[in-house]
C-alpha cells in the first residue's frame, strides 16, 4: 500500500476509529473473581481503581467448576509434585502421565476409542478440521451457516472446497449433499448447542444425511459437555447418538472451568490428526497442573446430575421471568439465556448501565459475533445464581430498558 507512506500507526488509529464509528469496538471489563463466592467478582473501572462487587451474568464457567474446592486441591496437589509447565510440545518432551490419563478418560467418557487434547478449543476445531479436509483427497466440507469462528478458520486453512447450508436445515444439506459428485468424500460439520441463541441442532438427522452420502460428521459440543445427558458427555450422548459422530469436540475452558480443547473419535482417526496436525504439534502441550484440573473437574462433573438439573432449573426460571417482565428473551432451547437489543451502540451503553448502576457484569455482543442487527445481552445463569440474584437481574434490566428506551418485542 504506497498511499501508506509507511506510516502503520495511523492506519491502526484509523481501523479503530472505524470500529468505534461502528460502535463495536470491544473492552473488556477489568474483573477480579473471588474464589468460593461464584459468581461474585471485583470490577474494576480503572487498573489502580479499587474493585467494586459485582454479579458476573456472562460466563461460560457455566457450573462454577472454576472454584470446585476438589479441583483447586488437584492442581495444588500436582502443580507441588511436577512443577508448573509441560517442558515443551509432545514431539521433545513428551506426554505428561496426567495428560496420558485425561486423554483415555475423556475418550471413555465419549465412548470413543481415543482422545487428543489442544491447548484450546479454539486449536482443536483449527487443527483437526484442517487436517481432516486437507488430508483426505478431494474432500468437501459442508459447514452449517452459524458454526464458530475456530471451526470456520480450520475449514478455510485446509483449502478444501466448502459449501454453507443453513442454520440447523437438513433439507438444506441433503441438497448440497446430493448436488456434490458422489465420489467425492464428505465431511459435515456443526455444533450441538449453538452459543449466540441456544438452540439445538437436530443431531440425528443430520447424521442420516451425513450417512446417506458417506459422510464424515465432527460435532462441536463446546457448550454442552459437562451440561447435558446422564453423566454429562453432552447432547450427542444424550440422544444416545454418539456413537453417530465421527468426531466429538470439546473445551477444557468452559463448563470444566479450565482451558483446553480436545477431540474424540477413533483411534485412527485421532492418530491422523496428532500426526499431521500443526496445531497439535508445533505448540507446547497443556502442563499437568492443567490436566490434572480437567481430570478432577471430569470427575465431579461426571457426577453432576445436581448441578445440570439446578442449571436447568435457574436458566428456566429466569427466561419465564424475563418474558412476564416483557423483555425481548429470545427463544432458546438451552442454559443460554439472550436478549435482544439490536442495535450496537445500545447494547453497549445497557451493559454500562448494567456495570455502573447495578453491579451486574454482562458482556455486550456485538458483530460480529453475532449478525449485524442482532446484538445482544447472552445471560448464562448458572446453578450459583439463586431466586435473589434472578429477581435483581430482572428488575436491573427492566430499569434498564426503561431508561433507554430499548425494544421490547423479541
Ligand atoms: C468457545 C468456543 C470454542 C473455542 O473453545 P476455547 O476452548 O474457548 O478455545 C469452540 N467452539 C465454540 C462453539 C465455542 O463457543
Amino acid at each position: 500500500m504506497p498511499e501508506l507512506g509507511g506510516d502503520f500507526q495511523a492506519l491502526f488509529a484509523a481501523r479503530l476509529a472505524t470500529l468505534r464509528n461502528e460502535g463495536r469496538y470491544r473492552v473488556f471489563a477489568d474483573i477480579e473473581r473471588l474464589a468460593g463466592r461464584f459468581p461474585q467478582a471485583l470490577y474494576r473501572p480503572a487498573p489502580d481503581a479499587t474493585g467494586r462487587e459485582v454479579t458476573i451474568w456472562c460466563s461460560n464457567d457455566y457450573l462454577g467448576q472454576g472454584q470446585d474446592a476438589t479441583v483447586i486441591a488437584a492442581m495444588q496437589d500436582v502443580i507441588a509434585r511436577t512443577g508448573t509447565g509441560a517442558g515443551g510440545t509432545r514431539n521433545i518432551s513428551g506426554t505428561s502421565h496426567e495428560l496420558v490419563q485425561l486423554e483415555r478418560e475423556l475418550a471413555d467418557w465419549h465412548g470413543k476409542e481415543a482422545a487428543l487434547t489442544f491447548t484450546s478449543g479454539f486449536v482443536a476445531n483449527e487443527a483437526a478440521l484442517s487436517v481432516l479436509a486437507r488430508q483426505i483427497p478431494g474432500c468437501m466440507v459442508f459447514s452449517d451457516a452459524c458454526n464458530h469462528a475456530s471451526m470456520i478458520a480450520g475449514i478455510r486453512n485446509s483449502r478444501a472446497e466448502y459449501q454453507v447450508f443453513r442454520h440447523n436445515d437438513v433439507a438444506h444439506l441433503r441438497e448440497l449433499l446430493a448436488a456434490a459428485p458422489v465420489d467425492r468424500p464428505k465431511l459435515v460439520a456443526f455444533e450441538s448447542v449453538y452459543s449466540m441463541d441456544g438452540d439445538i441442532a437436530p443431531i440425528g438427522a443430520i447424521c442420516d444425511a451425513a450417512a446417506e452420502f458417506g459422510a464424515l460428521t465432527y460435532l462441536d459440543e463446546v457448550h454442552a459437555v459437562g451440561l447435558y445427558g446422564p453423566t454429562g458427555a453432552g447432547i450427542a450422548a444424550r440422544e444416545k447418538l454418539a456413537h453417530r459422530l465421527d468426531v466429538i469436540q470439546g473445551t477444557l475452558g468452559k463448563a470444566f472451568g479450565l482451558m483446553g480443547g480436545y477431540i474424540a473419535g477413533s483411534a485412527l482417526l485421532v492418530d491422523f490428526v496428532r500426526s499431521f496436525a500443526p496445531g497439535f504439534i508445533f505448540t507446547t502441550a497443556l502442563p499437568p497442573v492443567i490436566a490434572a484440573g480437567a481430570r478432577a473437574s471430569l470427575a465431579r462433573l461426571i457426577a453432576a446430575d445436581d448441578l445440570r438439573a439446578r442449571h436447568q432449573a435457574q436458566a428456566a426460571k429466569l427466561k419465564h421471568a424475563l418474558a412476564r417482565a416483557g423483555l425481548p428473551v429470545m427463544p432458546s432451547v438451552s442454559h443460554i439465556v439472550p436478549v435482544m437489543v439490536g442495535n450496537p451502540d445500545a447494547c453497549r451503553i445497557a451493559a454500562q448501565h448494567l456495570l455502573d448502576r447495578h453491579a451486574i457484569y454482562v458482556q455486550p455482543i456485538n458483530f460480529p459475533t453475532v449478525p449485524r442487527g442482532t446484538e445482544r445481552l447472552r445471560l448464562t445463569p448458572t446453578p450459583y445464581h439463586d431466586d435473589v440474584l434472578l429477581r435483581q437481574l430482572v428488575l436491573a434490566l427492566c430499569d434498564v430498558w426503561r431508561e433507554l428506551h430499548l425494544p421490547i418485542a423479541a
